[in-house]
């Protein structure tokens, strides 16, 4: 008799390029694909409407790719500590697969079920597949001294030189489920695609990246077919579609990395210009931030619950809660910040550039913890990560790994750089389109106008919070 194996998905949506799925699906046709809506995860209260739609797209899409190979994607809610070990045990299955993470609750819990699988006498298999290179892979020091990474230039540097996995292949066609195991599937509470209102959430807006591996694919060609060879320059501006978008797809697994970066070289070989290998490079290290976020994620979980710098965590924080929800609400009175904290709730995505400014302008600008910050991005971002949105709070709030602590960005000279003509901010903030392009980039609109367009005035004074915070770091530091 075949083995029966089941394979757990979680942040890996899609058949192709999936390590831990070739692997069971060489060990054997008979496969039995799942998902758990865990809600450990899904009732949290940082979870964001945009990620849980972007989700439901995806496993829909999944299932469609698994009925064209002769299966089915398996859908079950609960708890998947108690659930995974009983679906294995009524199907017996021989083993169970799946492919690691890096999160703190994510470990636990496989280490957990691991446990009580291996008590059952049921095998584990365990892969890396979200990471060209898993923790571990990459280290600092030599063969007996060897250390995580904490700083990203050395790691990119030597990152970069490790040769890299080629994808792995689709599965082949698998075994019809039988009836018997229809009706174990049944009894064990096997449910349909939920709708976004049976999870308890809303989310109408049109997603920057469609759903499901397709999608990722075509727009994963798309950008290496153009956007990649102007990348280093247009990555910057964001009113221009200057970067890849797929930042949902990364998260979720919705295409994998291997794929990515066979793309990326590929016309890394193709192209003759030095110049065009300088921007495909450029967003070759974008990926490797990835990783290096989710590496240190693995080694440092504390990261997860504070600073990594400790003085942080004595910082005394203003933490006022009317400028916080202007913040949120973008009416701060500074148009760049403005604009681009309306196009997070608007589109449940933000443009990195703006990611960094508004997390500087909350920080340093309004005094704000940035785990505030933190958390307000995971309840909105379509591709909220804790390793990227972690990593990216603690390099603006200069409480992370970054060894150049102190950086404050000047909102005012920021669009001047990057949206000189306002083009972003208009976008973003029609009450005050039609104002003149200094006072947008400038932010210094007179109080009648501000009046007129039904638009506030600044919140804070940017050179004086800018003086107060670093006297209060020097003195923190010191
Ligand atoms: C405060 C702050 C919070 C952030 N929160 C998140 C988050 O929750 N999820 C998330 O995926 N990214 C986060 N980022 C990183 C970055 O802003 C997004 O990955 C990027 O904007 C996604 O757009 P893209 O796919 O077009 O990126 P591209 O520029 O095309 O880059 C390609 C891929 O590289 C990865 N990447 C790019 N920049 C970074 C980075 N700085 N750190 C880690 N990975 C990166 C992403 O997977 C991205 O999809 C955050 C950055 C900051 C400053």
């Amino acid at each position: 008799m075949t083995d029966l194996v089941l394979f757990w998905h979680r942040r890996d949506l899609r058949i192709s390029d999936n390590v831990g799925l070739a692997a069971a699906r060489q060990r054997s046709a008979k496969l039995i694909s799942l998902f758990c809506f865990d809600p450990n995860i899904l009732e949290r209260d940082d979870i964001a409407p945009a990620r849980v739609a972007y989700l439901l797209g995806c496993l829909r899409k999944l299932d469609q790719n698994y009925r064209q190979i002769g299966g089915r994607l398996i859908l079950i809610q609960g708890n998947p500590k108690t659930l995974i070990g009983k679906v294995a045990q009524d199907l017996g299955a021989t083993a169970v697969y799946w492919n690691q993470d890096v999160e703190p609750y994510g470990r636990e819990r496989d280490r957990q079920i691991k446990e009580q699988l291996t008590a059952q006498n049921i095998e584990v298999q365990e892969f890396w597949d979200q990471l060209l290179h898993p923790p571990g892979e990459v280290l600092t020091g030599t063969s007996n001294n060897c250390k995580p990474y904490t700083v990203y230039t050395p790691y990119w540097k030597n990152w970069s030189r490790q040769p890299k996995a080629k994808p792995v292949a689709t599965p082949e066609r698998l075994e019809e489920l039988t009836s018997a195991e229809e009706n174990v599937l049944e009894k064990l509470g096997a449910i349909a695609l939920p709708t976004l209102l049976d999870l308890g959430v809303s989310w109408e807006a049109p997603f920057i990246l469609e759903p499901g591996e397709e999608a990722a694919k075509i727009q994963l060609e798309a950008f290496c077919q153009q956007g990649i060879y102007s990348y280093d320059e247009q990555r910057n501006f964001p009113f221009n579609d200057g970067t890849s978008r797929l930042s949902p797809a990364l998260k979720f697994g919705a295409i994998g990395i291997r794929e990515v970066w066979a793309a990326s070289e590929t016309v890394m070989e193709t192209t003759r210009s030095d110049e065009s290998r300088n921007h495909i490079l450029s967003w070759q290290q974008e990926l490797a931030w990835r990783e290096f976020y989710q590496t240190v994620m693995y080694f440092f979980p504390e990261l997860a619950a504070g600073p990594y710098r400790q003085p942080w965590d004595r910082f005394p924080w203003e933490n006022d809660d009317s400028k916080f929800e202007a913040w949120c609400q973008g009416k701060t009175g500074f148009p760049i910040v403005d604009a681009a904290m309306r196009q997070l709730n608007e589109t449940g995505w933000m443009h990195n550039r703006c990611r960094m400014i508004v997390a500087s302008f909350l920080t340093k600008d309004l005094m704000i913890n940035w785990q505030w910050g933190e958390k307000y991005f995971m309840q909105k971002l379509i591709d909220g990560d804790l390793s990227a949105n972690n990593g990216g709070w603690q390099w603006s709030a200069s409480s992370g790994m970054d060894p150049k602590p102190l950086r404050i960005f000047n909102p005012a000279s920021q669009a001047k750089k990057y949206d000189p003509d306002a083009e972003y901010i208009r976008r973003w903030l029609p009450e005050i389109r039609s104002l003149d392009t200094k006072e947008l980039v400038t932010g210094e609109i007179s109080p009648l106008d501000c009046q007129a367009c039904g638009y506030p005035q600044a919140i804070v004074n940017h050179n004086e919070q800018q003086r107060k915070f670093k006297q209060i770091y020097k003195a923190l530091k010191g």
